[in-house]
């Protein structure tokens, strides 16, 4: 028997492991059967290669729980190692690596420990993470020379044991005995669950435990005459060994990517609206498919969704900083072993090649979403209302994707009608200038609150948009920015009276000067002054005779600082401030104005102020039980 020491130069590091390394106890899994996984693939590569020529056999790797002695075991059928590979590889090179792990993980802060654990394998040697004892049981591949099988281990201090063993079959089994105060990981439901998380897509068929299956007997039937089952007891693989994206996309059916989007999220039980397969080997090697989903309301919760693999080991499920923002809207899977995990979450987003791969998942999720747009713009239409918030989002805060985006991007008026930018432009081109040739996108956010301004747009020949979306606010600050010559107005805003009109005159007033002045001091009492300006205009006689219209700027300014973008100091209280426009084109005006009764006159100035606050919603409590009670009074 050979013994020997681990480490000559440091202080013991298993302590350390163990200590520092507390909160992601569970990686350890994940890093003996990733080791196990390279093992059998490298023998694989040495089969197809012709420097294996024995049988592989089943090259499955198994997981087993012994409650009773409190052991863990991962077996592989891979290469094994022989003593002096042992010696090699986990005696100094692994041992030293995990040296350097734990040197390096100390000195960070705990929020930087947190980014790197679970993305920085310590290798092997964090099965001592839940162990006092770890053994392995080892036998090589190889034919001819020193190839007996060896068992090591190790006790948790720094000194081993290697000593020669009897092992039948080819490969490496290595036993944990799990800690009193890990006992959790001798639980078959704590197994099974780190399996599902960590190796659900490994490329080796992972077997934990058994399952009972009803298997159909040929040639046999029950006593109904129908075809007989028995159960039998089959070994539980955990993986799928071939998940979707390592496939091939042009021998796949929309129907394999929504079973495959069921077997990712089993507990979203929509179906993504679309996928987009990627496969990339230049200059990174990137594959993974993602999925649009239909977005809810509050779509954080359906955030950070992609899951992050790096050669069909699971790694995270936090992507930030490796897709661009607007994309972790998106379902699905990337896995590169491209990207460096061994790294921090700053590191990464700085990293050269992270950004290429950034920039290459959205060069494509735009182009599909083109071809969306090309091939079948009906459907595309469709869909429109569901994906608008990841393309609106994306144009907002990605320059790069604004520029492909604008293509595609839909503008939705209030009957339902979609335009492409070009295609809005075009259509309202001549009806909505200003008077300084502006371009004027009236748009509604409350089809039912702004319902009569709707209506009255609409007899003036204007075109409405809807943009009631999340993100809609933002949207048209930035489409003003991006589009020459555009302002977009509320269709309650003030200044639509400042549109030119088709016929381009002005109505003239009915009323002069002297006459306004009289009647703006009766509605002026009716409001509250601190809210409200009284104006006259000069509109069609067949408007109504007193509306409420907004200012344009003051209703921005609040909005703005109600998403906080406005930074400016006092905007947080703005009041809501309107406009009592009064038409000086409409006969109960110029009844009003030509009226010698005072008393007459105030009524009238009363009813019809009320009854445009009731259009829009602005009449309440006693003011409204009043109303109701002059209007009955007055039939
Ligand atoms: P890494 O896997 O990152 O190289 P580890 O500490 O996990 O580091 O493992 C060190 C080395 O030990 C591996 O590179 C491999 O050569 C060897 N090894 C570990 N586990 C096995 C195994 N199951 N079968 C064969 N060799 C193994």
């Amino acid at each position: 028997m050979q013994k020997g020491k681990i480490n000559v130069q440091t202080e013991n590091i298993f302590p350390i492991i163990k200590k520092f390394l507390y909160s992601d106890h569970e990686i350890f899994l994940r890093e003996l059967i990733s080791n196990a996984v390279d093992a059998t693939q490298k023998l694989k590569t040495l089969a197809s290669t012709g420097n294996f020529k024995d049988e592989l056999g089943d090259l499955t790797i198994k997981v087993e729980v012994d409650k009773k002695k409190g052991t863990l075991k991962v077996i592989d059928r891979g290469i094994g190692m022989t003593a002096d590979e042992v010696d090699k590889f986990i005696n100094q090179i692994a041992f030293s690596s995990a040296e350097e792990f734990v040197k390096k993980f100390k000195t960070k802060t705990e929020a930087e420990q947190n980014a790197i654990i679970g993305h920085f394998g310590l290798g092997f040697y964090s099965a001592f993470m839940v162990s006092d004892k770890v053994e392995i049981i080892t036998k090589t591949y190889k034919k001819g020379g020193p190839t007996k099988a060896v068992k090591w281990s190790c006790d948790g201090s720094p000194e081993y044991t290697m000593e020669e063993t009897v092992k039948k079959d080819r490969g490496t089994e290595v036993i944990l005995y799990i800690s009193k105060e890990d006992k959790e990981f001798l639980e078959d439901y704590k197994i099974r669950e780190l399996l599902k998380k960590y190796c659900r897509f490994l490329p080796v068929p992972i077997q934990f435990g058994t399952k009972k299956e009803q298997v159909k007997v040929e040639g046999e039937k029950d006593k109904d005459g129908k075809d007989k089952y028995i159960e039998v007891e089959k070994p539980d693989i955990i993986n799928n060994t071939n998940p979707l994206w390592k496939q091939k996309p042009s021998e796949l059916k929309d129907e394999d990517y929504k079973n495959f989007y069921r077997e990712l999220y089993p507990m979203n039980f929509e179906d993504p609206l679309f996928h987009i397969h990627l496969n990339v080997d230049y200059p990174f090697n990137l594959t993974g498919i993602l999925y649009f989903p239909k977005v809810k309301r509050n779509f954080e919760v359906q955030r950070d969704k992609i899951q992050l693999y790096a050669n069909q080991v699971f790694v995270t499920d936090s992507v930030e900083g490796i897709v661009p923002d607007f994309l972790t809207l998106l379902h699905g899977v990337l896995d590169s072993p491209d990207i460096p995990l061994n790294v921090s979450r700053s590191y990464l987003q700085s990293d050269r090649r992270v950004k290429q791969i950034s920039n290459h998942i959205m060069k494509k999720v735009a182009d599909k979403l083109e071809e969306l747009f090309k091939e079948n713009r009906e459907d595309f239409e469709k869909k429109w209302d569901d994906i608008k918030v990841f393309i609106e989002y994306g144009m907002i805060s990605e320059e790069k994707f604004y520029e492909r985006a604008v293509k595609f991007c839909l503008l939705k008026n209030v009957d339902g009608k979609y335009f492409t930018l070009d295609e809005y432009k075009e259509k309202i081109k001549e009806t909505q200038q200003d008077k300084d040739k502006k371009l004027v996108y009236l748009y509604s956010n409350d089809m039912d609150e702004q319902h009569s301004y709707i209506e009255v747009a609409k007899e003036k020949g204007y075109d409405v948009l809807l943009m009631d979306g999340v993100l809609d606010n933002h949207f048209i600050n930035h489409l003003e920015q991006k589009l020459e010559n555009t302002a977009f107005v509320r269709v309650d805003a003030d200044t639509i009276e400042n549109l030119i009109k088709k016929d381009d005159t002005e109505t003239p007033s009915k009323l002069d000067d002297k006459q306004k002045e009289a009647i703006k001091p009766l509605f002026e009492e009716m409001v509250d002054k601190t809210k409200f300006t009284v104006e006259f205009k000069n509109m069609s006689e067949n408007d109504l005779p007193v509306m409420i219209t907004r200012p344009e700027f003051m209703r921005r300014m609040k909005d703005m600082s109600a998403l906080g973008g406005s930074g400016m100091m006092g905007m947080d209280n703005l009041p809501d401030s309107f406009n009592l426009v009064v038409n000086t084109n409409h006969k109960l005006i110029y009844k009003m104005a030509t009226e010698e009764n005072e008393e007459e006159r105030k009524k009238t100035a009363k009813q019809l102020t009320d009854l445009a606050m009731l259009s829009q919603n602005l009449l309440k409590g006693e003011a409204l039980t009043g109303f109701i009670k002059r209007s009955v009074e007055l039939l």
